[in-house]
């Protein structure tokens, strides 16, 4: 007790839970009506990093003790917000309104999952989701995974099993001569993955990709070759479905042929791509990933569930058992089996959250149907806004999209192109209605928008158009 406040008790009430949870709800509830409303609300109400730390300083040495709802509201205006029509910038998707409610579930629930106590529903819906994506991936009925936190940690687990069963295969390769085969187009995280695996970033071999940015399979060979005039061995081949930066899904059929006839293991980039699978109209992008070793694939950007959610799957269950084995006597009885239903024996994670809660939710609830829809409609506009790039004059787009993924910029034959560009993202940003990013090609500064929210409708995109005109008249 202090200054006889009983705080304890007043943390454990329930009153106040269900008054401040009510009005929470409210709040939310009110902030994605303007969200569908109108394109006008600001996605992003900018704020320099000095300032926002300033003004969080203040908050926090303030004598007085915040109102909950208060503070939720502080916090939510200061930050950028998904829901908005004009959020069409980097690949963390809004969330629909039944995962802010299971959010709120797991929250309670708190389940740690690393052992079959501390996550029983939790286990046993991952081992559901992950078989039934495996299937639809068309992968063998040995299939099997896991969810871990974040594509990133998915492509290193899968990385670690890769080179876990070459040594285990060749036990005299010698450790740091060992590579990998990716596209340039490969995001970031293969290369963490490779220092993280104390390999030199040195036995990344580089693909070129061609001029809709997919691998070039033509140059696959001389990949081989150059492994070898280096002295290095490659251990994985990794096919991206689709690229980050500019959402481009390599030729995998292409690849998985390849990587048969080389005895290679080939891992599949599906992070943003993956959910495509659900679509009829989208899903031949994804032929040959049922050749693939190991797929990872997050649940939190296409298929719109809270951050960090990823599927990891291995074609075989030996292939990963090899990856983690490890004694944790206080966790676990049995130290050689590889019980599905202790998932901290297969992550990296100890603690971790019952994020599969969010898209066991959704698919119950809503159906399969429900994803095939929520692609359509983003990779369709992603189409339609790029016909509409490509009719304008003053705009050039980089590529024809192949998934909700549009690169373009603004072009009014002037001699700095580039800097013109980079005004024209800094303006947007200041405005506040949109929120998109930047990518390059070669030396080339591209306007870059992932179109995640199925708010967004494709008169909103043709406002931005104009509005990037308008800023580019000014200067
Ligand atoms: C986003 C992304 C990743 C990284 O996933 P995180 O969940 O952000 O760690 C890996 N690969 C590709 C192709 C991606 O788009």
């Amino acid at each position: 007790m202090i200054n006889g406040k009983d705080i304890l008790s007043e943390a454990l009430d329930l009153k106040s839970f269900e008054s401040i949870g009510h009005k929470l709800i409210e709040l939310l509830r009110d902030d994605m009506k303007l969200s569908q409303e109108s394109i006008d609300h600001k996605t992003i109400d900018w704020l320099n990093p000095d300032e926002q730390l300033s003004l969080w300083k203040e908050d926090f040495l303030s004598k007085e003790p915040a109102e909950a709802i208060d503070l939720f509201k502080k916090i939510m205006d200061k930050s950028i917000k998904l829901s908005r029509k004009g959020y069409i910038g980097h690949q963390v998707a809004p969330v629909y309104p039944i995962s802010v409610l299971s959010s709120a579930l797991s929250a309670y629930l708190n389940n740690g999952m690393a052992v079959y106590e501390m996550g029983m529903s939790g286990n046993a819906m991952e081992k559901i989701i992950i078989t039934d994506l495996a299937n639809r991936f068309g992968l063998p009925n040995s299939a099997t995974g896991f969810v871990t936190s974040g594509g990133s940690l998915g492509n290193l687990t899968a990385l670690l099993a890769a080179r876990a069963i070459k040594l285990n295969r060749y036990p005299d390769l010698v450790y740091n001569k060992l590579a990998v085969m990716v596209s340039e187009e490969a995001h970031y995280s293969i290369e963490r993955a490779m220092i993280v695996m104390g390999l030199p970033l040195d036995n990344i071999i580089k693909i070129k990709s061609d001029s809709d940015f997919r691998i070039n399979i033509d140059n696959l060979e001389t990949g081989i070759l150059t492994a070898e005039d280096k002295g290095l061995q490659i251990f994985c081949v990794i096919g991206c479905a689709c690229s980050t930066s500019t959402g481009a899904y390599d030729d995998l059929k292409a690849l998985g042929d390849f990587c048969k006839l080389h005895d290679l293991w080939f891992h599949v980039d599906a992070a943003h791509g993956g959910p495509a699978i659900y679509s009829d109209r989208y899903k031949n992008l994804l032929i040959g990933i049922e050749q693939a070793d190991s797929v990872i694939m997050d649940f939190h950007k296409m298929m719109h569930v809270p951050s960090l959610s990823t599927a990891v799957i291995f074609r075989t269950a030996a292939h990963h058992a090899l990856t983690f084995y490890q004694d944790a006597k206080y966790l676990w009885d049995d130290q050689s089996s590889e019980e599905w239903y202790n998932s901290g024996k297969q992550t990296f994670e100890c603690t971790k959250p019952m994020s599969i809660i969010h898209i066991y939710t959704a698919l119950r609830i809503y159906g399969e149907m429900f994803y095939e829809q929520h692609i359509n409609k983003l990779y369709g506009l992603a189409t339609d806004f790029a016909k509409s790039i490509k009719e304008k004059q003053n705009f050039d787009l980089l590529c024809t999209p192949q998934s909700n993924i549009v690169c373009f910029r603004f072009n009014n034959g002037s001699d700095n192109l580039n800097d013109l560009n980079k005004i024209i993202l800094r303006e947007l940003t200041l405005d506040g209605r949109f929120y998109l990013v930047s990518t390059k090609a070669g030396n080339d500064f591209y306007l870059r928008t992932s179109i995640m929210n199925p708010r967004t409708e494709l008169n909103d995109l043709e406002l931005l158009l104009l509005k990037i005109n308008e800023i580019a008249d000014k200067k």
